[in-house]
Parts: structure tokens; sequence; C-alpha cells
């Protein structure tokens, strides 16, 4: 059995990094087919930066990207799957601590923490905790207690070097030289350090995927586990996502959530493909594409170890290949449930015009905007040029009443021999046709448009209404 987990923590909007660790987590899970399970783990230990608001908007963002979970806050075992529900259990494994003597209250003060980091700090140490109540007799402890002091609760290290396994970077081991973190704050509620390791146990979590910024919290989670002999999941730590300057990715740097990617239209197989390629090196070539194949190519132990470049022009090649395999049929339906009058076109016509704008505008939104002109009304045949154009306009729409058949080829070699014949030039014809047609100045092949567009539609923009008669 392979059950994996993604825990966000519900306190900003889901960006290329979290995205990717969902990614590698789903499709570990997926890969293992009837014995695979995904997870869904909402770690909203800070009560102060959690926002509901942000969890149902995650997981927006993971369905849209087609990585939906087993077990989460909707679905699956009928136990919460928040942190902030699940104090009763972290309750339970503190008494277990306790008893095991793995743990011990500490009653220094914020003030003194905060002097003994400036001091540690201005000595160029890191700073770390003292052990300072870790020796404190046992009668002064229940004597501070009795009183009504509320401690918290701090882990006793163990003075031995944390080992274990990384999936992605071999054999990790630690100096236990870290300090004795808090595992439960004077409230009684457990640190997501502790918190985690608690789920993780309970919630059978086999692998643990997530950025190697998380190592050294995995060497005090380790040593957890070791205090409460409980098995540790095992771990692969995905390097950081560095932006084009070689930068931590940040909302500065270019980290953009998935959310605006959706909005200006890309494809969630799209988003996919790029994420899978940010560190995973399949063993073959694929073609990344379905979730499907990648879940069945995708193992952990392919994840390199050097930091990938987040690169926006290569999330643009993916989501041009997305929309090529899409197809200008499929993509006619969304343009028609976008704006119904799609569907009132010739679809040959229409398709073979959004086949020759791919290219160039490679979403949704940005294809329905080239493909606006369709729908241009008056304004686009009037002004300056008209005037200069009308020598030979009425003449131009009265040829378009006997072009048959109605298609690209005949349009075009009927246009150029009028062309040729009133001695007039490419740009001084072709030019204010397509102004008049669409309104703007450049566009899809102008013969195309007029095949699209229909006898009538065509005539009326040349000539005004009158062209229809
Ligand atoms: N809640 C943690 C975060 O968002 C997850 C850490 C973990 O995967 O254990 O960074």
């Amino acid at each position: 059995m392979i059950r994996t987990r993604f825990a966000p923590s519900p306190t900003g909007e889901l960006h290329i990094g979290g995205a990717r660790t969902a990614l590698f987590n789903f499709l570990f899970a997926r890969g293992a087919g009837a014995e695979g399970r995904f997870v869904l783990r909402i770690d909203d230990t800070d009560a102060e930066r959690s926002r509901v608001e942000y969890e149902r908007r995650l997981m927006e963002e993971l369905l849209w990207l087609g990585l939906d979970w087993d077990e989460g806050p909707d679905r699956g075992l009928s136990i919460s799957y928040r942190q902030s529900e699940r104090g009763l259990f972290y309750d339970g494994a503190l008494s277990n601590l306790r008893a095991r003597a793995a743990v011990y209250p500490c009653f220094c003060s914020e003030e003194r923490l905060a002097a003994l980091r400036k001091e540690q700090l201005a000595r160029g140490e890191p700073p770390r905790y003292d052990g300072l109540c870790r020796s404190l007799p046992r009668d002064e402890v229940e004597r501070r207690m009795a009183g009504g002091e509320r401690p918290c609760w701090r882990f006793a290290l163990p003075q031995k070097t944390i080992a274990f396994h990384d999936m992605v970077r071999g054999d990790l081991s630690f100096a236990p030289d870290m300090g004795d973190f808090v595992v439960a704050r004077s409230d009684g509620q457990a640190t997501y350090l502790f918190a985690s390791v608690v789920d993780d146990h309970l919630m059978e979590i086999t692998h643990v995927i997530r950025g190697d910024e998380h190592v050294p919290n995995t060497a005090r989670q380790q040593a957890l586990f070791d205090a409460l002999s409980w098995r540790s999941p095992v771990y692969a730590h995905i390097p950081m996502i560095l932006s084009g300057d070689h930068q931590k990715l940040s909302k500065r740097t270019g980290s953009t959530p998935i959310r605006r990617y959706r909005e200006e239209g890309y494809l969630p197989e799209a988003l996919c493909a790029y994420l899978s390629t940010l560190s995973w090196v399949p063993s073959g070539p694929l073609s990344l594409f379905s979730l499907k194949e990648m879940a069945a190519a995708f193992s952990p132990a392919r994840i390199a170890t050097s930091s990938p470049v987040h690169d926006e022009a290569h999330l643009v090649h993916h989501q041009r290949e997305a929309m090529r395999r899409l197809g200008s049929g499929a993509i006619l339906e969304r343009l028609t449930a976008l704006d119904p009058r799609f569907g009132k076109f010739e679809p040959a016509g229409i398709r073979l015009l959004i086949g020759d704008l791919l290219e160039e505008y490679w979403t949704l939104p940005l294809l329905q905007d080239a493909l606006s002109p369709l729908f241009a009304g008056p304004s686009a045949w009037a002004g300056e040029l008209r005037k200069s154009s009308e020598p030979w306009l009425s003449d131009a729409g009265e040829i378009l009443r006997s072009v048959e058949p109605w298609n690209e080829e005949t349009l075009d070699k009927r246009l150029r021999g009028f062309m040729k014949e009133r001695g007039l030039r490419g740009r001084d014809f072709f030019h204010p046709l397509r102004l008049f047609l669409t309104g703007r100045e450049s566009g899809p092949p102008l013969t195309l448009l007029m095949r699209v567009l229909g006898r009538d539609e065509t005539r009326t923009r040349l000539e005004g209404p009158k062209g229809r008669e």
C-alpha cells in the first residue's frame, strides 16, 4: 500500500511550488493503482493566518488541475482531516511522550527567549533553545504548575545522531544540536512539527514528498517518530523551484497563483505537464499529457537533486501543445460554450480558422479575442479609408455576388484577378478590405475569414447594408 498526502497550510493561494508537490504525491499514489491512496490534509495549526476561504480555493484549484484526493476534509473516513479539529489525537500523543519522559515543561518567558535569540545571533550562532528548563527539579515543576503557571512542552532531543533515508538525496544524518523544540504551546495547542508526525502516523502515510525547505523539520520529526516508537514514512524532498534569475520563487520573482493561470485560459493538462518537468526526470521518452500516463511512469527516486528553474516560455510551449492536442473541434465547442454566437458559423470553416490562429493565440480567451472580428458591427466599415476606396469598393462587392463555390480558392482567384484588372496594389486593396471586414489591421487569412463570414455578411461589411440587396 502506498499512502501519500498533500498537506497545505490554508494561509494563501496555491502556487507553482505547492501544485508541483501535490502533483508528485498524487502521481505516486495513482501509480500504485488500487494499492494507492492520496490524502488531502489541511495543516491549519496557525489559527491566525489560516482561512477557510483559502482552504476552499486550494481544493478548487486542485480539482481543476485534476488532482482529486481519496481522503480529505470533504471525503474519506469520518475523521477530521483538518489539524485544527484533531486536538484530541495530539493530546493523546503528548501524554504518550510525557509517559516516556521524552518531553518536559518549559516556563521560559517570551522575553527570555527573545533575549537568548538576540545573544546567539550576535555571536553568529543559529538561534536555538538552551535547555534551561530541561533539568528543572520535579518539585519546582509541580510547585509552578500548582501556582497556575502554564508551561509549553518541549521535546528533549536525544543526544544522538539523527539519520534517515531520503529517496532523492540518499542517506542523511544530522547532529542533535538543533535545540529542544516545542511540541505543544502553553495553551495546549500542538505545533505543526508535532501535529504532522501524529497525523502521518495515524493516517498511515507511507511516503512524504515535500519541498526541501522541510529537510531540517524532517530531522526533528524523525526524532519524534523514534521517541514514540512509530515507524516514520519514507521521505522524498524535492528541490526548490528557482525563478529565472535564480532566486527563490516568490511573488516578486514570478510565482503566480494557479488561479491566475486558470483565469488566463491555460489548460490544466498544460500546467500538469509543465509542473511534472520541474525536477522529475522520467526514465524514457514520454508524452506528458495524461495524468494516467504520468502516474504509470512516476517514481520519487527519479527526482533530480538540482533546483529547476521556472520558465513561463516553457509553460507556454506546453499550453500550445495541449491546445493542439485538444483540437479545433473541441476548441470550437468550448468557444461556443463561452459565446453561443460561435455556433452559427459553418463548422468546417471556423475550425480551419481556429487551426490557423492557434500558433499565435494559444488560450481560449486569446482565441476568442482574435475571432471577435467575426462579430464586428457596422463601425468596422466607416471612416476615411472608405471614401478613398469608393472607386472600386462596390464593384468588388459586386463580383463577390457571383463567386462560386464560396471558398478560399475561388475567392482568392477572383479577388486577385479583380485587383490586377483595376491596377491596384496589394496594400491598397487587401489592407482596406481587411479593415472593412474586421476593423483590424491584421488577422487570419482574409479569404478564409470571408468563407466563414459567408457571402451576405461579407458583402454587407464591404458595401454597407445595400450589399445584401
Ligand atoms: N503545511 C506544510 C506546508 O504547507 C506542509 C509540510 C508537510 O508537507 O509536512 O509547508
